[in-house]
């Protein structure tokens, strides 16, 4: 009843635009113990004041808090879908940040979740289960979703899913594991620091935390172990930086034994993150403290990173992982289906392995489809609802889309107005995201280079093609780029 009046009195306040000094509010956070959809619902309302409201609408308006961790601060914000998730995490992280913290203090990071409805109670269903009610298996019913992250351990970042004993080992990928084994068996004395590099989906997080998850074990928790992306590493230094609060991120990294650091190609080009890994990383070194990164490719191939991080990678081993063969493809299948206790015909694991290769993920994708299919829909999987689900599967977005979505998401996405996405202005921030929309209307809708040209501002063809090759090429050089043109395609999978 009380939490009502508070929560009323915050939407009036807001309303009226009455600002709330931020002592108060932190006592009635404190003494109130606000819940986690009160809290959030004082904050949304902070950044609603800050933001464009159609931002607000398509951004924010279905965020939720998902947990608060008081102990280190750490806040996870759930959005409904990767795109939005990757959306607020670059424009809005700021201000969520700093809502937060005005609201409560001890709030000292945020990171983001791909969380929905579904999800939610998903996971709380599991929850029950794990606590002895009978509740029904609930794994399947978003397929793609990460549930699990939301049972990580915060003081290691290890989701307990990832272990030895799912990897599947074959020729593509047999040193990395030869490497992570010894590393177990004689931690920080061999092969350190140990980087391993390869293409998207290849198992390279799931080796990597699974090292972790094995340390644990073997030394009964003894060994101090954290993983982080470079992405959070990243995040954890600017706060500090802006906050005067160095120390303590000093001490949060040095104090481990074993530091594990996925996608580290990320660190590269931002000073004052190198400059603090580059310590951290000396540091756990001269104590014989074991480093294990990942990376989508060898440290040589990272342009930006400093030349002294560079050689200090290098002075250790360096592995890549390669993409999987049918039969390792195949193996992988199984021992997922087995792994949920599902049995799936051989034939259809058959089929999936022959037909999806480019990487594990997606078969897993197919493959957690087709376990819904079975599972909670109760329905055989024929010959034509597998080409179904593999064409759905492979071929991202679906001819729906039009040519006006692919300019409005692709706008949306670089924040620059559809007008300017097909004007004649030469400014670097509208020319590559002109190419990359001409690049879309060719992958996704199939158009010719004429009719490319035409719709995008009457261009000559010539200009359709140019662009449509230098994107191309660069996909396969710079992963950054890669990554804006999956968010965008799944952006338009989204809003169609
Ligand atoms: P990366 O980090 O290289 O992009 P991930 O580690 O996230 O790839 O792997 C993608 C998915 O494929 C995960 O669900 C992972 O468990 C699974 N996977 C990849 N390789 C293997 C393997 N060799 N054995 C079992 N599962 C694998
Ligand atoms: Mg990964």
């Amino acid at each position: 009843m009380i939490k009502a009046h508070i929560s009323f009195f915050f939407n009036v306040a807001r309303q009226k635009n009455i600002v709330i000094i931020n002592a108060v509010r932190r006592v009635f956070v404190t003494y109130f113990f606000m819940n986690n959809d009160e809290i959030w619902e004082v904050v949304l309302g902070d950044i609603e004041a800050q933001i464009s409201r159609p931002n607000f609408l398509t951004w924010m308006k279905q965020s939720q808090l998902v947990s608060k961790d008081e102990k280190d601060g750490a806040v996870l914000v759930g959005l409904p879908n990767n795109f939005a998730k990757e959306w607020v995490k670059s424009r809005y992280h700021k201000i969520i940040l700093g809502s937060l913290r005005n609201l409560d203090g001890s709030i000292r990071s945020v990171d983001y979740a791909v969380v929905n409805a579904n999800t939610a109670e998903a996971v709380q269903r599991r929850i029950q289960r794990k606590q002895g009610g009978n509740a029904v298996v609930s794994q399947f019913l978003k397929p793609q979703e990460p549930l699990l992250e939301l049972h990580i351990d915060p003081k290691t970042n290890i989701n307990p899913r990832y272990t030895l004993d799912s990897f599947v080992v074959g020729s593509s990928n047999e040193l990395a594991y030869a490497a992570v084994q010894a590393i177990i068996e004689d931690v920080g004395k061999k092969y350190n620091p140990l980087f391993i590099y390869g293409g998207v989906g290849l198992g390279k997080t799931h080796l990597i935390q699974a090292a972790g998850n094995e340390i644990l074990k073997k030394y009964y928790n003894k060994v101090r172990v954290l993983y982080v992306t470079s992405e959070r590493f990243i995040n954890d230094v600017v706060w500090a930086l802006r906050n005067k609060r160095m120390e303590d991120v000093k001490t949060k990294y040095r104090d481990i034994d074993v530091l594990i650091v996925d996608d580290i190609q990320f660190i590269g080009g931002k000073p004052a993150t190198e400059q603090e890994f580059f310590y951290t990383f000396n540091t756990l070194y001269e104590h014989n403290k074991q480093i294990i990164m990942s990376s989508d490719r060898p440290p040589a191939a990272i342009p930006t990173l400093e030349e002294r991080l560079r050689s200090r990678f290098e002075g250790g081993m360096i592995i890549d992982v390669a993409y999987p063969d049918y039969e390792m493809r195949f193996a992988i299948l199984r021992a997922k289906a087995q792994e949920h206790g599902v049995s799936i015909d051989e034939d259809i694991l058959k089929e999936v392995a022959l037909r999806v290769k480019n990487n594990i993920r997606e078969a897993e994708g197919v493959l957690n489809k087709i376990i819904f299919c079975q599972q909670v829909k109760n329905e055989r999987v024929t010959t034509k609802k597998l080409e179904d689900i593999i064409h759905e599967a492979t071929t991202r977005v679906s001819k729906r889309v039009a040519t006006a979505d692919v300019v409005r998401v692709v706008a949306q996405f670089f924040g620059i107005s559809p007008q300017e996405l097909v004007s004649r202005s030469r400014k670097r921030e509208v020319v590559e995201p002109r190419q990359i929309c001409m690049y879309l209307m060719r992958e996704v809708l199939g158009f010719s280079y004429p009719h490319i040209g035409e719709k995008m501002g009457k261009r000559d063809h010539t200009t359709a093609i140019h662009a449509y090759e230098k994107v191309a090429k660069e996909i396969s050089q710079n992963s950054g780029l890669n990554q804006k043109i999956m968010l965008i395609r799944e952006g338009l999978e989204k809003s169609t």
